[in-house]
């Protein structure tokens, strides 16, 4: 028998920290919503047979956005043991409006009150003995980060789902609400018992009118409009709709009953330094330019200076075990195919790759700062203004930021918004975004053709990527996707010193990440293109690539990049590479060029491309066919390979376009 403990919150209450601590595992943790969209378990350390389970950031128990459904769903099919509800201590009242709904599940539960460490420094007092006795449920005070108040907690919670001990039923109505919501039980008490949903729960979700509780609860005809019938009563009678009636009761129990237990001395520390700093980073004219300016300087530190020093620095190492291992097998009279296969096809490819872990390292710990102190989400924020004349809302900026990582987790995170709509057309942006695949790619080329301008070429390479999702999307809204957007609240959260572990997790996962990418489907990749470029139909040992079977196919293919500036055999093979992954693109620039240091690579590649048709292969790059993952991805999410096939079609053929137009206007101007 395994004891299941679901962690449920509003987004940004510190769930999934709470959660590493208690399974002693690595989820990512993020200071904006969206980041948990599928529910993660594991075993609690030092606790045989229990789990914990952390669920998507949620608001309340509506069943209007996929995490709202994802976890009401899991509370009430599952059952598990015990709810632990988080609670953002420092911002109780509006947590506790979720609160009051859990206690509607009949599941034994207990309060989290987190981050303790800020209320101390925010002069927030609680008095927990009376805010237990108001609600009943014990509440714990914890500090998820810090590793405080946690063996207390996981105590309490064992101990309420030992006894099955569930929250005492406390009327929160009052006068009309009340009337209503006790009517509707004695009228769909049966229903309730029978589909096996709790009882105050489906009486409260049925005034609300919750489509999919009247649907699961089976009510007849009669009784519907009996339900209809009390429901318009009372929105006659209070003069309001039956949504804000419910939200007012619970604010006016919240305020009434649970607020005398908080005291504040006055505005937070915190609250007041975010709004002065807010004041300037997300000023009306000043947002974006700050902004640009914060990317530009993130890129010129990883590119620049800390990044390329690193960087040279294992590559001089990468080249220096090549040089090592190519010697002793000369020496040791190692067949020379086989030397090749070792020196210019494995260590080549995975080599040149692995030379960007550095980069790759630096600029994940950079974005991990931004991201744990807030700022990502006042950009989240800003952007908003601008997605809705896009015709996107702002909740689609957190995917979108999410695809500047990698395609896949980003296109998993559109469940998070709302409507079809907003869903498919952000998955269709998601690709032009700089994942970190494509990283090494433009750090390769910026390396050799734009050495004293990195980090602005860089930047411009995100911008391009960005600029063009905006052209799309515009295009998009006056074609397929007509129709509103969903509105967008998102509430803001305060800026914080961000944990070292938390960010050094982050960056330790996107490292990984990379390295095992590199150990399985770039080694793969490199063998391919290696077997393919030696040997010709007749498998016999080429001299020369250009005889290859490998060259054969690129032919094919170059002539169709040849407009673009770039009509090789060599680059048309290394972009077909790259839908495997996109990195590849690297390693088969490696394994063709037959460069095993990188000096050699460089010397290649001036011999391949110019300035102007390095650049235009660079945005090629950047907005072609994204790879097999996310290919995949897309069709789960559009529900189909035609759909996603006619996506990465439209999308190629854009890539086209622009390197064609990047190319032409470039030769013309240099
Ligand atoms: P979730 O959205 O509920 O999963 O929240 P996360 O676990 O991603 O945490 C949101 C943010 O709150 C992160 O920046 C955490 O580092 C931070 N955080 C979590 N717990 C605490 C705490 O006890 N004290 C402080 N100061 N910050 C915390
Ligand atoms: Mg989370």
């Amino acid at each position: 028998m395994t004891i299941n403990l679901a962690l449920v919150g509003n987004p940004n209450s510190g769930k999934t920290t709470l959660f590493n601590q208690l399974t002693g595992s690595n989820q990512k943790v993020g200071n904006f919503p969206g980041v948990t969209v599928e529910k993660k378990e594991g075993p609690v350390k030092g606790h045989k047979g229990v789990r914990a389970i952390d669920l998507p950031g949620i608001y309340s128990l509506s069943p209007y956005t996929s995490e709202e459904i994802v976890t009401r769903d899991f509370l009430i099919d599952e059952k598990p043991a015990a709810i632990i509800n988080i609670v953002d201590a420092t911002n109780i009242e509006r947590n506790l409006y979720l609160t009051l709904q859990l206690m509607e599940l009949e599941t034994p539960m207990v309060i989290a009150l987190n981050m303790m460490d800020e209320m101390r420094n925010n002069n927030i007092f609680v008095d927990l003995i009376r805010l237990q006795e108001e609600l009943s449920i014990p509440v714990i005070p914890i500090s998820a980060s810090r590793n405080e108040g946690i063996h207390d907690l996981i105590h309490a919670a064992l101990e309420v789902a030992d006894q099955k001990l569930k929250p005492k039923k406390i009327d929160f109505c009052t006068g009309h609400v009340h009337n209503a919501i006790h009517a509707i039980s004695h009228l769909i008490a049966n229903e309730a018992d029978a589909s096996g949903l709790p009882l105050r729960y489906s009486a409260t979700k049925l005034v609300e009118g919750d489509p999919l509780v009247m649907a699961r609860l089976k009510v007849k005809e009669p009784e519907r409009d009996i339900i209809e019938h009390i429901v318009e009563d009372m929105e006659e009678h209070l003069n309001t709709d039956r949504e804000a009636a419910m939200a007012d009761m619970r604010y006016a129990f919240i305020e009434g009953r649970c607020s005398p237990a908080v005291e504040k001395t006055g505005e937070s520390l915190e609250q007041r330094r975010s709004i002065k700093i807010d004041s300037i980073l997300t000023h009306k004219h000043l947002a974006i330019p700050i902004f640009l300016g914060v990317m530009f300087f993130v890129f010129w530190l990883t590119f620049g200076p800390v990044g390329t020093f690193l960087s040279d620095g294992l590559s001089f190492f990468i080249d220096g075990f090549i040089a090592f291992v190519d010697g002793a097998l000369s020496s040791s009279g190692a067949n020379p195919a086989l030397q090749s296969l070792i020196i210019d096809g494995v260590f080549a490819g995975v080599g040149s790759v692995l030379s960007f872990l550095p980069i790759i390292a630096v600029l994940f710990l950079l974005l991990s700062i931004l991201e744990d102190s807030g700022y990502m989400s006042r950009i989240a924020f800003v952007m908003d203004k601008l997605l809705r004349k896009l015709g996107l809302s702002g909740r689609s900026i957190v995917p979108m930021l999410i695809g500047f990582g990698c395609s896949v987790p980003a296109i998993m995170a559109t469940r998070t918004l709302p409507s079809q709509r907003d869903r498919y057309m952000t998955t269709m942006l998601i690709p032009f975004m700089s994942c970190s695949a494509k990283l090494p790619i433009y750090a390769m080329f910026t390396a050799v053709f734009f050495e004293k301008n990195e980090a602005l070429v860089m930047l411009s390479l995100y911008v391009t990527g960005i600029v063009v999702a905006i052209l799309y999307a515009l295009l998009l809204k006056v074609t397929i996707f007509s129709g509103k957007p969903v509105p967008f609240v998102m509430v803001l959260p305060n800026y914080r010193m961000p944990a070292a572990k938390s960010v050094l997790l982050r960056m330790w996962e996107n490292v990984m990440g990379f390295v095992r990418k590199a150990f399985t489907v770039i080694f793969i990749a490199t063998i391919v293109i290696w077997l393919l470029q030696s040997f010709d139909f007749g498998l016999n040992l080429v001299d020369n690539s250009d005889e290859s079977m490998l060259a054969f196919f690129g032919r094919i293919v170059a002539p169709i990049f040849a407009p673009l500036g770039f009509g090789d055999w060599q680059s048309a093979t290394a972009l077909l590479t790259g839908l495997m992954a996109k990195e590849a693109v690297v390693s088969t620039f490696a394994v063709l060029t037959g460069a095993s240091s990188s000096a050699a690579l460089s010397a290649a590649l001036t011999a391949m491309f110019t300035p102007v048709s390095a650049f235009a292969f660079l945005v090629f790059s950047l907005l072609y066919m994204p790879c097999i993952a996310t290919l995949a991805a897309i069709k789960r999410e559009m529900g189909g390979m035609k759909a996603a096939l006619l996506v990465l079609t439209a999308q190629t053929l854009i890539a086209w376009l622009v390197a064609f137009l990047i190319y032409s206007l470039g030769s013309l101007l240099v």
